[in-house]
């Protein structure tokens, strides 16, 4: 067998359920705080900005939920996802490792969003909302929440980072395609958007000023909510639909993970593969070492304090415990647009510091290199964010070659990069260089951490 070799779910086999690991955590999450009283907030706190089903979920600690038919019966359009063996890939490499990877690029928007824009988008209409405001970063959410909005005829006002929004025009037609609205970030249509202006006209933006402008816009309106596609609780759950298939189809294939490996910006697709194997591992004994992998220039999980701090950049969200940069932490413009994030999923930094999973950092050129032999083995161009998978999965592969121990590898290929080949563009053109983040802002960053 020398072709890569595909794992398929038929669709009757898609899960009925979410998977919520706050059930299985040996210690409870630290709570949220209201910014003002530094006292935990309750459900009603967030009834202005999400449906109470959405917030209900948020809270739960109930193992499996169930995953309502009319979202099912949209994950159906391409869930199961496939799961394949690199087989040309090992050969490569030369490597004693089995190599498997978990392929999000085949839904609507090209990447795993849709598993929480669906049904977002579905509770949201449920509950009468007429309009959602969101940010998007790398362009991938806006799709996403605009592919979702467009099925459950929802309307959709996407603020998005302008480093992204100049540098990946398709992105913007893609949303309008299904009926969106997308602005450049910051903008002259909300007050913090022109107070960023007023003070940094050529500002780049950053997602913690793109999600102050959307909670802004949905808190100023009734009829209006925000929905968030990291970061968040409820977001982490639905993206386990990923997980439960691949230990699904890990059965298919008569194996069993022995690394777990996906990229985190805000830690959603990360949960979405590997909190379902954690919960193998607390709840069965086993050993899967499950690895976040994220970006040298924005730090989070390996450099970061794990600290109570604010979502956004305008200090509008409640305060969350994370692994933080800090909330006015600007990264460097490096082309994986979904992990320029300051923070982390809470849920991530906690079993992150209950030492249930390990993180490590790769800069930019090493993760394109990876991307671009995976390609030319298995075919497929990596999202720039899923780079970072592919990297340590590679290295995780050197790594059984060098050890002569055949160790059973499964990554999430978090999406394709097919609207972003200009990132591959500057690649190839010898543009792309291995940024830094500033040391200096980091620390002022960090010192303005709220005291809690
Ligand atoms: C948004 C995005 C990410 C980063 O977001 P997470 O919430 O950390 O998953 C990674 N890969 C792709 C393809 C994305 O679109």
């Amino acid at each position: 067998m020398s072709d890569r070799v595909k794992f398929l779910l038929d669709e009757a086999r898609l899960p009925t359920h979410w998977y919520n690991i706050a059930a299985d955590l040996p210690e409870p999450l630290p709570p949220v705080l209201h910014p003002g009283t530094k006292q935990p907030i309750g459900p009603d706190d967030l009834a202005p900005l999400f449906p109470m089903s959405l917030i209900l979920q948020e809270v739960s600690t109930e193992r499996e939920i169930e995953i309502p038919e009319p979202v099912r019966d949209v994950y159906r359009q391409w869930r199961p996802s496939p799961l394949y063996r690199a087989r040309r890939l090992e050969q490569a490499l030369g490597t004693p490792a089995r190599i498997y990877y978990k392929y999000e690029g085949v839904s609507p928007s090209g990447s795993h969003k849709p598993n929480t824009a669906v049904p977002q988008a579905f509770y949201n209409k449920e509950a009468g909302v007429r309009k959602i405001a969101t940010e998007t970063g790398a362009g991938q959410w806006g799709s996403s929440l605009a592919f979702a909005g467009s099925v459950f005829g929802l309307e959709v006002q996407v603020f998005m980072v302008r480093v992204s929004y100049d540098q990946k025009p398709y992105r913007r037609a893609f949303m309008e395609t299904f009926g969106a609205r997308c602005v450049s970030s910051p903008s002259l249509e909300t007050s913090f958007g022109r107070q960023v202006l007023a003070a940094t006209p050529d500002s780049n933006g950053s997602l913690g000023i793109a999600i102050s402008e959307a909670v802004e816009v949905a808190a100023g309106s009734d009829e209006t909510k925000y929905a968030l596609g990291s970061v968040l609780n409820h977001v982490l759950l639905h993206q386990t639909v990923c997980g439960r298939e691949a230990l699904a189809q890990f059965d298919l294939a008569d194996d069993y993970p022995d690394v777990v490996i996906a990229c985190t910006g805000g830690g959603s697709n990360f949960a979405g593969l590997a909190f379902p194997f954690i919960g193998e591992n607390l709840r069965h004994g086993r050993g899967t070492r499950i690895v976040a992998v994220e970006p040298v220039a924005c730090p989070t999980l390996t450099r970061g304090r794990y600290a109570y701090d604010f979502g956004d950049t305008g200090h509008m969200t409640p305060l969350v415990k994370m692994h933080t940069l800090g909330s006015t932490f600007m990264p460097p413009g490096f082309h994986a647009g979904g992990l320029r994030y300051h923070g982390m999923a809470p849920l991530v930094s906690h079993v992150r510091a209950l030492g249930l999973i390990d993180a490590v950092a790769h800069p930019q050129l090493a993760c394109f290199e990876a991307g671009i032999l995976f390609a030319r083995h298995e075919g497929i161009v990596p999202a720039p964010e899923a780079n970072h998978a592919v990297r340590e999965a590679i290295d995780e592969a050197i790594r059984c070659r060098e050890e002569g121990v055949s160790r059973a590898i499964l990554f999430n290929l978090s999406g394709h990069g097919y609207f972003d080949m200009q990132a591959y563009t500057d690649y190839f053109a010898g543009k792309l260089t291995d940024q830094s983040y500033d040391e200096q802002e980091l620390a002022t960053a960090l010192a303005g951490l709220p005291a809690v």
